[in-house]
Formats: C-alpha cells, sequence, structure tokens
C-alpha cells in the first residue's frame, strides 16, 4: 500500500502489516518479512515520478535555468 507523508511524497508501506521499514536488498518488509510486489513498486515509482515532476515545476520557477 502507499502512504503520503505530511508533505505530500509517497511512502511505499507493506500491504500485511503496514509497517514503511523494508530490507531494500531483497524488497521484503522488516516486520512481517512479506515481499514488495513488483506492481506495488511500480505503482510507487509512478507516485514518486509524479511528485518529483511537482517538485521540479517549482523548481523551475525560481530557477529559469533549470536542467
Ligand atoms: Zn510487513
Amino acid at each position: 500500500m502507499i502512504f503520503r507523508n505530511p508533505a505530500g511524497a509517497p511512502e511505499l508501506a507493506c500491504d500485511e502489516c503496514g509497517c514503511r521499514w523494508f530490507d531494500r536488498m531483497t524488497n521484503t518488509c522488516y516486520e512481517c518479512g512479506t515481499p514488495v510486489k513488483a506492481e506495488a513498486q511500480a505503482e510507487f515509482l509512478q507516485e514518486l515520478e509524479a511528485f518529483g515532476a511537482i517538485g521540479r515545476r517549482s523548481d523551475r520557477n525560481a530557477d529559469p535555468k533549470g536542467s
């Protein structure tokens, strides 16, 4: 499942226990060991991208040079 933190950024959380701590080496939950589903990772990346796009847009307004 995907949460949003108070800043609006997406946070990936375990489907089974809601824990947000993952072992990034194996993509499993630290609490219960449930593997992170590929679709959840893909969804999370899309959310991150969408959030990043919003951030980049406001950055471009602040800095015309952008990147
Ligand atoms: Zn878990």
